[in-house]
């Protein structure tokens, strides 16, 4: 195997095993532009080492031979006295890990070649500036001496000298600098600073490999899912310096603002410094820009190498160069990270200039992006005080009194104040605060976090991690940096899409974006930004092209109004349990206790009407869409009081001798329907099955309804869905009495009407004999929660809280199978379901309601597994629909 590639023999399609800095040297290399030259030592050679501790053998003369022809092309030595050639090396990971791992720079500078150095140059000060650059870098990350020590040595020198800027020091200033890191050193690692140049490569390049299992590095990947066997490259480059006088400096650029999108020349510039002066902000940088007028020639030879780059990578590019003495040298490239607004605006300006296509540009987005570009947010324009950032958790801007504990929380909240709830960290005993909660900070913990999990869960805004805040719970306060303190009740305002924490209200402005899904905002208007022109051309490329059609869950008209205003077409989830609740519980109560037929067709009798003219309205909403009504599904106690409540009420009018016979016998019936596990219990078609009269109830409401949107010259498109079936048989007895109820309708109204009736796919079973079932079933419809909840055997109301924040930090899984689905277990139930059921019925319409069909990763599973709808909530639609396009690229 070969463990080390020159920068000629690369290319950008390598980045497993050049990493991404690697083979982006190796790829502006072959498009002839100026980079240093050097070499590449791959991650095989990493994972070798992490493996055993060791280099792999080869890898020593691999070096050598690569290094001796480094020098042929330099023209001078590693380390070599009179004339030195020095190197950096450089980490660089298949993923960018910005800051995470580690670099040195000037290697091959010693006691000897520092005066080489200087001769060469011509100038001492710029030689003993990178010698001790050399020693405080190769000292900190190398030899893990704690850089501090350097810092306060630094530090002291500049006193002394009483000047604040470290180029303010001269070449005998430093010189007693190099002594004094030396002798740092030597005190805290027993032995002298290296002085063999390649020996000093050689720790550096070992250095490299093991800063892959620094612990920065490790939590990095896990937040952000970069999987941790991939190891890092290393990178020797020949060194270019942009420390060598007022005709250098160093810089970075983008080729576009990855803040908005906007073309233009974007970037900082530090003049006389080294590549980390500008990263760690020592001095303050001057806009790009002002390169032009600093030096005209490399600022128009770094335009045209930005523009040869984008046309290249067809893509935003951000980029590292140095200019030593008036020439320009690349140091780095690659595809710049951007936020989501510049992602939208990105894709279609380059689908404008033709340089990729509709297709390419749904790439370039994803629905995760869309999804953050619909939160409200701050009002960019307020003026406020930010005082912190955490981690961005859970999108959404979020504005309350800070309250430090949950009971708090929740009496607050009761009362009509609106809280964000403070914590170092939250723990299941948290969470009724963070349901009273607006939003949730903590000062401790990262994106897998309970309050990170919970909160994206919940949908509510969370900044964790937000470290520079002392919060003190016992004393009901925080301190912020600077020394601030926030009390209890103190207004602060949060921001979950960016992770930062100001004083005071913030204005919530609606998102643009929303706007325009609402038909509030039209592309082209006058007071339509950039930003809602790409969302909407965006989303037309994407209804173009996908297969999949989508619908919403909503279960009134109003919400079936916003789903068609956000591109449903359709519903394909009305659950009917929510049209029994306020005042209509009573009524269900009585179904529920009545002890005679009369007493029970009465109340059905008195449901229907009002049952009847929901599905009026949603008919009409929906007029000409398919409308999927899902018949009563959760377990009848929930229509019932709390067992607990009721227990109370009894005790104390027995206790009192007041008369209590109806709540006795509603305890009673309560006592009698409580279940262990209700989610397992009476409900679903066991509901239809047990209690006469409730199922053809709901069918006749339905089918009454359509008859009279149809006398009304209206087009209604019911779709009757059973859940919870397990068998063929628990289907089929339903179907028989639809079947009758609808043929009364028909012949009472004399309407013809045509009223699918299929089912539910939420249990295992039925996956497993979904051939059977689909005699009976005209369409399916996956209930993936249910069937998670099922498949996992997991109370999906209850893990959240209490254990999937270890499971998540044990790597059991990534994400929680409520959110993506498990592809391998649900997922190939889904798989067999479909096969099967399409066997039984060719023409068998599959869709999936529940909380994935808006998630994008499963829309694109639900792709592959040739469904034909997918159905979620209002909001999460443009999100289905945009992953649905790119899910048919
Ligand atoms: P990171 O991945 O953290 O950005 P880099 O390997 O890119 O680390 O290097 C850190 C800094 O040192 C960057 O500003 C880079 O431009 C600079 N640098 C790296 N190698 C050289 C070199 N051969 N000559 C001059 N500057 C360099
Ligand atoms: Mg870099
Ligand atoms: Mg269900």
């Amino acid at each position: 195997m070969k463990f080390v590639y020159d920068f000629t023999e690369g290319n950008k399609d390598l980045k497993d095993l050049l990493g991404g800095k690697g083979a982006n040297l190796a790829e502006m290399t072959r498009l002839g532009l100026p980079v240093p030259p050097g070499f590449t030592i791959t991650t095989e050679a990493c994972k070798v080492y992490l493996a055993t501790g060791e280099e792999p053998a080869a890898l020593r003369d691999e070096v050598s031979a690569h290094l001796a022809a480094l020098e042929e092309t330099m023209g001078k030595k590693l380390g070599q006295p009179d004339n030195p050639l020095l190197v950096s090396v450089r980490s660089g990971a298949k993923f960018s890990m910005p800051g995470m791992m580690d670099t040195v720079l000037n290697i091959g500078l010693s006691d000897a070649s520092v005066e080489g150095l200087a001769r060469q140059a011509g100038d001492e000060r710029f030689a003993w500036d990178s010698y001790r650059r050399l020693i405080q870098m190769f000292g900190k990350t190398v030899l893990g001496v704690d850089g501090d020590l350097f810092e306060e040595a630094l530090d002291a020198a500049k006193a002394a000298k009483k000047v604040t800027v470290d180029t303010d020091l001269d070449a005998e200033d430093l010189k007693k600098l190099v002594t004094a890191f030396k002798k740092i050193v030597e005190k805290e690692t027993g032995r002298a600073f290296p002085q063999d140049p390649r020996e000093q490569m050689d720790l550096a390049i070992r250095a490299v490999f093991e800063s892959w299992n620094g612990e920065r590095a490790k939590l990095y990947r896990r937040q952000e899912r970069i999987p941790h066997d991939l190891g890092t490259a290393v990178n020797v480059c020949s060194m270019v310096f942009g420390n060598l006088g007022p005709d250098s400096g160093t810089g970075v650029a983008f080729t576009r603002d990855p803040a908005s999108g906007q073309q233009g020349v974007y970037g900082d510039y530090l003049q006389n410094a080294q590549g980390e002066d500008v990263v760690a902000g020592i001095r303050n940088t001057v806009p790009l820009a002002e390169l032009e007028r600093i030096d005209k020639a490399s600022y128009d030879q770094l335009l045209r190498i930005m523009e040869i780059l984008e046309n290249h990578y067809k893509d935003l590019c951000d980029i590292e160069f140095t200019i030593e003495r008036g020439k320009l040298w690349m140091l780095q490239t690659r595809v710049g990270k951007r936020t989501a607004a510049a992602a939208f605006r990105i894709a279609t300006q380059l689908v404008d200039q033709g340089l990729i296509d509709e297709a390419e540009a749904l790439q370039r987005v994803t629905g995760a992006q869309l999804a953050q570009l619909m939160f409200p947010r701050f009002d960019e324009n307020a003026e406020v005080k930010q005082v912190a950032r955490g981690i961005a958790a859970s999108p959404g801007a979020a504005v309350g009194k800070a309250v430090f504990d949950s009971y708090t929380a929740v009496k607050w909240s009761r009362s009509g104040e609106k809280v964000i709830l403070v914590r170092r960290e939250t723990n299941p005993d948290d969470l009724d605060g963070m349901i009273a909660a607006e939003g949730i900070l903590t000062s401790r913990g990262g994106k897998t976090s309970h309050a990170a999990v919970v909160a994206r869960g919940m949908g509510k805004t969370c900044v964790c991690g937000a470290e520079e805040l002392e919060v003190d719970t016992k004393r009901r306060r925080m301190t912020v940096p600077g020394g601030q303190v926030v009390e209890e009740g103190d207004v602060i305002s949060i921001d979950g899409s960016t992770g930062k924490v100001y004083l005071g209200e913030v204005p919530v402005v609606p998102s643009p974006v929303v706007e325009y899904f609402e038909g509030r905002m039209h592309p082209g208007a006058e007071d339509a930004d950039e930003l809602v022109e790409a969302v909407h051309r965006m989303m037309s490329f994407a209804d173009r092209t996908r297969r999949l059609r989508v619908r919403a869950n909503a279960d009134n008209a109003e919400d079936a109004l916003r789903a068609r205003r956000f591109g449903a077409q359709g519903i394909g989830l009305c659950r009917t349990e929510h049209m029994f609740l306020g005042d209509r519980r009573e009524l269900v109560e009585r179904l529920i206790l009545a002890d005679t037929e009369e007493e029970r067709d009465a109340s059905l009798k008195a449901l229907l009407p009002l049952q009847k003219q929901d599905f009026v309205e949603l008919f009409e909403a929906m007029d000409g869409l398919p409308v999927t009504i899902r018949l009563l599904d959760p377990p009848l106690h929930e229509f019932l009081p709390d067992i607990t409540e009721l227990s109370v009420r009894v005790a104390l009018a027995e206790a009192r001798q007041e008369p209590h016979e109806n709540e006795l016998r509603l305890l009673q019936a309560v006592h009698r329907l409580h279940e262990q596990n209700p989610m397992l219990g009476l409900r679903g078609v066991r509901l239809g099955l047990v209690v006469p009269g409730l199922f053809a109830m709901q069918v006749r409401a339905i089918a009454e309804a359509a008859a009279e949107r149809k006398a009304a010259q209206g087009d209604p498109r019911a779709e009757i869905m059973i859940p919870l079936v397990g068998t063929v048989q628990e289907l089929e007895i339903v179907r028989e009495e639809a079947d009758r109820v609808i043929a009364e309708v028909e012949a009472a109204t004399g309407t013809k009407l045509s009223l699918p009736i299929g089912t539910m796919i939420e249990l295992p079973r039925a996956a497993l004999t979904a051939g059977q079932i689909a005699e009976a079933a005209e369409f399916f419809s996956f209930g993936t929660n249910d069937l998670t909840q099922t498949v996992w055997g997991f109370s999906r109301d209850d893990v959240e809280a209490s254990f999937f924040t270890a499971y998540l930090e044990k790597g059991i899984f990534g994400v929680s199978p409520f959110e993506t689905i498990d592809k391998d277990g649900v997922g190939s139930l889904v798989k067999a379901a479909v096969a099967a059921g399409r066997a039984t019925r060719p023409d068998l319409k599959l869709g999936v309601c529940g909380e994935h069909g808006g998630d994008p990763e499963s829309v694109h599973f639900f792709h592959e597994a040739g469904l034909d709808y997918v159905s979620c909530s209002p909001f999460r639609i443009p999100v289905a629909r945009l992953e649905a396009g790119r899910a048919a690229c």
